[in-house]
């Protein structure tokens, strides 16, 4: 096992041994240093070894893997400034938003540390006086999952815990973009007690080369996949074949509704959390706006005067509150985006200057309509299309218009609307008269082509358990 004794985990991670995967700072293009990258031989070696550590990881009991998982989630927080500093290095986001997704990440791993000791099953009552039913909870085995670069920890460890919690080991193969957080994590692990085979991190040659091997090989039981829905296609096709249980936390395009008896301040605040968090490249994040016509004006204002107060620039200056695009190919896309809004008849609210690098001042598009290409598709920047309703009816039709259903929101203060809405909107989650719903206490996951399966409260661990139905005969 490494030590990092007193040597920062910046420092530990950021090896400049010119071998293996380079990996780039987003705000300048630096290039911060290189992890390791297997071959297709050396990750089925590592699924063999996780394959017959799980026997062992399974054996023990949910309190002592709840002890270790407890040290690992103690040792993130110790490292919580070290984290950080390497989250916003390689990924780009302002260092206070690092160090929320540090907690954010650090709360799975201790809401399931807890949840490892009590995975129930269940007696039933039986249908004969000779017979006893009951069920028990197993892990499923070798679990193994892909994960995006815009939550770089917090989307590892919403797997790895409950995974390692109920008795599965685990593989991981984090974006290209952002594999350091990975590692530094999987090293905390090591020191908290995680067994190296069964906590495992791999880089590979290609994502489709890791993608094959994680949906085809054979001692591989489960597959979960964070990211777009084109790539969830993708690895659902390529499981079908070894029928593999897959969880999958897709893309969405989350409407965001303003009714006209809302507080608009209250919405303003709740739009700018929402949109511009992470630079807008959050999977739940407003992608478009609609507000009541009787509001509209007045909550374009206060918005737009909101929005003109975000800072740009690199995540470790101080006051930045919208860091780079994770890519210059990410730019040119959402560019595009505006760029085909603009000629459909969107208009710009305020003019921004272009910004150099993978830089995007925040923009907010007025006199939008349903059929532009940048209300169909995800975003995934800062930008905030604004769509006029005149009533609930058109307002719900517009709203489950998508092929997508993972998150939304509104803003109403008629209690008789709040369940009507809720109960009509197509999504997953729904947020009212609140846009920051993601907790490690609640279940979350998509509906729709936004995916199968929940992340987080007690439904999270049993998608790393299958149930077992034992019958007592003859009694
Ligand atoms: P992506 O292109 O689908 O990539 C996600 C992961 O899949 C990365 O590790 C990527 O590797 C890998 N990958 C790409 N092509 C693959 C293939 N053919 N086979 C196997 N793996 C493959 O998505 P992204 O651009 O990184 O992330 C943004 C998307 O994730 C958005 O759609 C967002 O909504 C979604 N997302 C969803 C949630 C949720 O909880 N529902 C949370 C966060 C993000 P490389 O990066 O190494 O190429």
């Amino acid at each position: 096992m490494h030590a990092i004794n007193n040597k920062s985990l910046v420092s530990f991670m950021v090896s400049d041994r010119e071998e293996g995967l380079a990996v780039y700072n987003p705000a300048t293009q630096e290039l911060l240093g290189y992890v390791p990258v297997s071959t297709e031989q050396e990750i089925s070696d590592k699924v063999s070894r996780a394959h017959s550590a799980q026997k062992d990881w399974s054996k023990l009991a949910g309190k002592q893997r709840s002890e270790i998982l407890q040290r690992w989630f103690q040792l993130i927080i110790e490292y919580q400034n070290d984290l950080a500093h390497l989250l916003t290095l390689e990924q780009g986001k302002p260092l206070a938003e690092s160090k929320a997704e540090v907690f954010y990440g650090a709360s799975f791993i201790e809401w399931f540390a807890e949840e490892a000791k009590r995975s129930y099953g269940e007696t039933i009552p039986a249908p004969t006086p000779s017979k006893r039913m009951l069920t028990i909870k197993q892990p499923v085995g070798v679990a193994c999952a892909i994960t995006p670069w815009n939550f770089p920890i917090a989307m590892i460890t919403r797997k790895a815990a409950p995974a390692l919690a109920a008795g599965c080991s685990f593989i991981v193969k984090p974006s290209e973009l952002t594999p350091l957080s990975a590692f530094a994590i999987a090293e905390l692990a090591y020191q908290a007690g995680v067994p190296q085979d069964i906590l495992q991190v791999v880089v590979g040659n290609s994502a489709e080369e890791v993608g094959r091997i994680f949906t085809s090989h054979p001692l591989i039981r489960k597959l979960s996949f964070t990211g777009s829905t084109r790539v969830g296609r993708i690895l659902m096709r390529q499981s079908a074949e070894g029928i593999k249980r897959t969880s999958l936390e897709l893309g969405g395009n989350a409407p965001f509704i303003v009714f006209d008896d809302a507080d608009i301040d209250a919405a303003v605040e709740g739009a700018i959390a929402s949109k511009f968090r992470n630079a807008g490249q959050t999977c739940i994040c407003a992608n478009r706006f609609y507000v009541h016509s009787k509001v509209y004006d007045e909550f374009i204002a206060k918005f737009d005067t909101a929005v003109n107060q975000l800072k740009l620039g690199n995540g470790l200056e101080e006051g930045v509150n919208i860091g780079p695009l994770i890519t210059p190919q990410a730019k040119q896309n959402i560019e595009a985006l505006i760029e085909s809004a603009l000629k459909q008849g969107a208009k710009k609210v305020s003019t921004q200057k272009p910004q150099k690098g993978q830089f995007l001042l925040p923009v907010i598009l007025r006199d939008v309509t349903q059929s532009m290409d940048i209300v169909s598709q995800e975003i995934f920047g800062p930008v905030a299309p604004v769509i006029a309703f005149e009533n609930e009816q058109q307002l719900i039709g517009m709203a489950n218009d998508t092929i997508h259903g993972l998150a939304a929101y509104f803003f109403t203060n008629n209690i008789s609307r709040v369940w009507k809405v809720a109960e009509a909107l197509e999504y997953g989650m729904v947020g009212i008269n609140d846009s920051m719903i993601s907790s490690e206490v609640a279940p979350f996951g998509g509906i729709k082509q936004s995916g199968i399966g929940r992340e987080g409260a007690r439904q999270g661990m049993d998608e790393y358990m299958d149930i077992k139905y034992l019958c007592f005969g003859g009694l």
